[in-house]
Formats: C-alpha cells, sequence, structure tokens
C-alpha cells in the first residue's frame, strides 16, 4: 500500500494547537493498527531552532538521533510512543541550504534555481521520503505558522502539488481555525473560519476536514453553516473544545469520529476498533488522583511554560504512575537570595533545578541546590540542574569557595565542570552541542539503578560541558557519587548523594523520553521520593 499522507494547516491565529491536533490524530490512527509517523515543517530560516532563546520558540527538543528540534516533536513522541529523528523536523532553513549547496555543486546547471519548482521539489523530497524511509502508512505533516503568511506559502504550494500528482484518496487536509465567542453578541463567530478557507482555496488547496478551535460547544447550525460556505461534509466540521488536559484531545476527536472520516478520505479500512484502553486509564488517573505533591522548578524562563514544556509533561506523566497529581510552580532563580530562600522553598516536598546557558540566575540555582542538600529535601538536577548541584557541593561540602563551571567563569582555581574535550576546537554554534542518545552504565548499588531496574541505559543530552573527571576522586571521598558513566569516554552522566533521601542530578535529559504510556523512572523516582 502507498504511504497516504495527511496534512494539518492551521488559520485565524497561531497557538490553537496544530501539534496537539497532528498528534491525536496520530494516536486514533495508530490505535487502529496503522504504523504512522508525525513530521513538522517550520517556514523559518534557521537551520533548527537550537539557536533560538527559549523565549521565541518555547523549548527546543531533542531527538535520539540528536536532532534540535521543535517542542512539537515532543508531543509527537509522547502520544504515539515513537521515536521521531532527523527526518520529522523540515525548516526553511534546512531546504534552502541542500538547494543552494546543489546549486554550488552544479546540480542545476544552466538552470534559474527557484521557489517553484526547485524549493517546492526539495520540500516534496523530504516529505515522500519519510513515508518511504520508515515505511509507514500514513505521514502526517504539521505545517508550522498560520495560512496566509508569506513564508509559508511554499509549503501550501507543496500540499496542492502532491494532491494532484499523488492522486485521489492519497492525501488529506485537515485545516484548524479558531471560531471566537463575542460575549457581547453571545455568538460563536465563524467568519474569521470563511476567511482562513477563502485564503487557502486561493492557494488552490480544498481543506477535507476543519477543526474547530472554540471555547463553547459547537451548535448544529454551526456546523452546518461552516460546511456549506467551506464546501466540506457536515461530518468534516469538527470542534476542539477547550479541555483541561491535551492527552483528552484524541478521545474528544474520536467521539467525533474524525479518525474514521479521515479513514474514507484516504480510502483507509476503517473496520478494526481502536484500541485506547492504556490511553483511557491513563486519562482516569489524571483526573482521580489519590493524593498531591507540590514541588518546584527552579530556572531562567519560568514565565514562558512552554520553555519547559517536556519536563512540565514528565511530571504529569510521573503522577499518573506514582496515582498523585504533582503541583509544579515554577521560580525564577534570580529572585531567589540567601535571606529568602528557606521562606520560597520550604513549602515543597521536591525541588529540581533545570537546564539552562549562561550565567543568568546561577547563584540562585547554587542556593536552590543547596538548601534541598541541606535540609534532605528530594532533589533533581537536570543538565545545567547537575552542574549547578556539582559546584554547590564543590564550594560549601568540599570547601572549594571558588569552585564553578567555566561556562560561567573561565579562571575559576576550580573547574569542577569544564568545556568537553571534543568541544574545544568549536567555534561555530549551530547543531554542534553533544547531541543526542548516548549509552549510560549504571551503579549496582545507588537510587538511579533502582529506578530504572537496568544496568545500562540511554538518554538524550544537549551540553558542551560536563564533570570534570580530574576532581571525581575527591567528590566520592567527600560524599558525591557518580552512578552513570558513559562506557565508552568515561564522562559522569549522573551523579548522586547516597546519605540524602533523593538527590540526583543527570547530565542528560530524561524529560525528552518520558511518555504517556512509559512515564520516565526518574521522574517518577522523584515525585515517589518528594511524595516521601
Ligand atoms: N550550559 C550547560 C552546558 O552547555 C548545560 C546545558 C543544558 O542545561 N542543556 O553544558
Amino acid at each position: 500500500m502507498p504511504t497516504k499522507h495527511i496534512f494539518v494547516t492551521g488559520g485565524v491565529a497561531s497557538s490553537l494547537g496544530k501539534g496537539i491536533i497532528s498528534s491525536s490524530i496520530g494516536k486514533l490512527l495508530q490505535a487502529r493498527g496503522y504504523n504512522v509517523t508525525i513530521q513538522k515543517l517550520d517556514p523559518y530560516i534557521n537551520i533548527d531552532p537550537g539557536t533560538l532563546n527559549p523565549y521565541e520558540h518555547g523549548e527546543c527538543f531533542v531527538t535520539q538521533d540528536g536532532a534540535e528540534t521543535d517542542l512539537d516533536l515532543g508531543h509527537y513522541e509522547r502520544f504515539l510512543d515513537v521515536p521521531t529523528s532527523h527526518a520529522n523536523s523540515v525548516t526553511t532553513g534546512k531546504v534552502y541550504q541542500e538547494v543552494i549547496s546543489k546549486e554550488r555543486r552544479g546540480d542545476y546547471l544552466g538552470k534559474t534555481v527557484q521557489v517553484i519548482p526547485h524549493i517546492t521539489d526539495e520540500i516534496k523530497r523530504r516529505i515522500l521520503m519519510l513515508g518511504n524511509r520508515n515505511k509507514v502508512d500514513v505521514v502526517i505533516t504539521e505545517i508550522g505558522g498560520t495560512v496566509g503568511d508569506i513564508e509559508s506559502l511554499p509549503y501550501i504550494e507543496v500540499v496542492r502539488q502532491l494532491r494532484y500528482e499523488l492522486g485521489s484518496g492519497q492525501v488529506a487536509v485537515v485545516h484548524l481555525t479558531l471560531v471566537p465567542y463575542l460575549s457581547a453578541a453571545g455568538e460563536l463567530k465563524t467568519k474569521p473560519t470563511q476567511h482562513s478557507v477563502k485564503m487557502l482555496l486561493e492557494n488552490g488547496v480544498q481543506p477535507d476536514v476543519l477543526v474547530l478551535r472554540t471555547e463553547k460547544k459547537l451548535s448544529e447550525g454551526i456546523r452546518r453553516k461552516v460546511a456549506l460556505f467551506c464546501n466540506v461534509d457536515k461530518d468534516s466540521v469538527v470542534e476542539s473544545v477547550d479541555v483541561s488536559t491535551i492527552y483528552e484531545v484524541p478521545l474528544l476527536m474520536l467521539d467525533q469520529k474524525l479518525d474514521e472520516t479521515l479513514l474514507k478520505k484516504l480510502n483507509l479500512e476503517s473496520d478494526r476498533k481502536p484500541d485506547l484502553n492504556n490511553w483511557r486509564e491513563f486519562i482516569y488517573k489524571l483526573y482521580n488522583p489519590k493524593r498531591q505533591v507540590s514541588v518546584v522548578l527552579v530556572g531562567k524562563y519560568v514565565e514562558l511554560p512552554d520553555a519547559y514544556k517536556s519536563i512540565i509533561e514528565a511530571f504529569i506523566h510521573a503522577g499518573v504512575k506514582n496515582d498523585c497529581k504533582v503541583n509544579v510552580t515554577r521560580i525564577h532563580a534570580t529572585d531567589l537570595s540567601e535571606e529568602n530562600v528557606e521562606d520560597k522553598l520550604k513549602i515543597f516536598q521536591g525541588i529540581m533545578v533545570a537546564p539552562g546557558f549562561g550565567e543568568r540566575g546561577f547563584e540562585g540555582k547554587i542556593l536552590a541546590a543547596r538548601y534541598a542538600r541541606e535540609h534532605n529535601i528530594p532533589f533533581f538536577g537536570v543538565c545545567l540542574g547537575m552542574q549547578v548541584a556539582v559546584v554547590e557541593f564543590a564550594r560549601n561540602v568540599m570547601k572549594m569557595k571558588d569552585a564553578h563551571s567555566t561556562e560561567m567563569e573561565h579562571a575559576t582555581q576550580h573547574p569542577v565542570i569544564d568545556l568537553m574535550e571534543q568541544q574545544k576546537g568549536i567555534t561555530e554554534k549551530g547543531g554542534t552541542m553533544r547531541l543526542g542518545a548516548y549509552p549510560c552504565k549504571l551503579v549496582k548499588d545507588s537510587k538511579v539503578y533502582t529506578a530504572y531496574n537496568r544496568n545500562e541505559i540511554s538518554e538524550r543530552h544537549r551540553h558542551r560541558y560536563e564533570f570534570n573527571n580530574f576532581y571525581l576522586g575527591e567528590f566520592e571521598k567527600a560524599g558525591m557519587k557518580a552512578v552513570g558513566i558513559n562506557p565508552e569516554t568515561g564522562l559522569v552522566e549522573i551523579i548522586e548523594i547516597p546519605t540524602h533521601k533523593w538527590y540526583v542530578g543527570t547530565q542528560f535529559h530524561p524529560e525528552y523520553s518520558s511518555t504517556v504510556l512509559h512515564p520516565h523512572p526518574l521522574f517518577t523516582g522523584f515525585v515517589k521520593a518528594a511524595l516521601g
């Protein structure tokens, strides 16, 4: 069977949840036994979001094979429980880079290189390759941005061309729009949706399904009106009403038979019943926690929840696993001082120090790590958070007063965290960190071994600095142990204080691999420790 394609576009406004709709469609098709993969096409010119400030674009998600990608790939993985890769993330930057290097090689010799056909051909090549490479039944392609943006035009053109080239029954287009509620009029308004569909039509694309994001339920009348004015069947008008958890969206879509509608459009058999028992059980537990626990996330981009998306989601998964609700409070590291740290942190049962870069907030994070260590409060440091724990321990337990990471203080006498050897010659910023999954051997008698219940693990990284092995002996003597080591390079990937209730720091990012059906063992372990 040739791979089928579903495109998800958005109109009217950004942030309507295209990533969640794409993931939900993927989940429903997967639950019917189809092999699905989801990719994101991002219209910006950066090669990847690795060089973007999280304030601009939220978290940078990292795949197993080391791609720095849009945070929507995190949703795809959390919903489908299938890893994504470099090939699932396309940006205008990557597309142009490829076309320009072909031009320099002489591949187009004699021709004028243009958006159509050269850029669009390169986009199509990537979309089709993803289907062939992974032998998937359905490729879902989410197109970033909003219809009508200048920069997303080539992508919409690609949808038009593919529908024509692949023929009928091979491509379906789902368009997500907003139906605003005007309280003064007491009415839901469909005009923005009509305009948005018109704009798609101007570019030659008739959507097959409309998903309408709305605060209030849609009446039959509204569905009929939208269907009539946007040339879709009434069954193909689906509402996406605000819900308290994104994980409920697949079930809402299922109730409205979105999966069946799409299968029909794609000439796929729809009599296999979807198996969503595990998923439903997860939602039930999410809504019916037996206990609560409060943890604090000390970070730097705390105003923007998207900046720590995978961490926040990993806590939701770990909460369900522990039959509890995890309340996560985000605190700005720069708001912590010697004077207030106790007041601010004493109400929490667990303390996490977030990943990050640069000096801002570093000392506040040190205070948080120290408070957790001295008060025997479960502590979890991720990436920079682990490095902070190491520096804090060196300064306050090992009495190396000026211990530091050379990322923050180049001239420190005690560079307990230092630039990795392989990073030393690197000057370019994009895609040059230690990225992606690496193996790690665990020390048997440790908290992390208990959590994973395995000798060897594989986890994803994104960093340039690391624990300085020159000091390892002294740390172990003083009571901080290396309990996870990369078997090839000897890099310290996990530290622990065995005498503490639960004090763990990981150089890798466990949050990237937590999914609904497989909560991450370290998040689960941390939450369990916080519950006491
Ligand atoms: N800035 C640190 C490093 O590069 C930590 C990175 C991170 O937290 N992702 O090593």
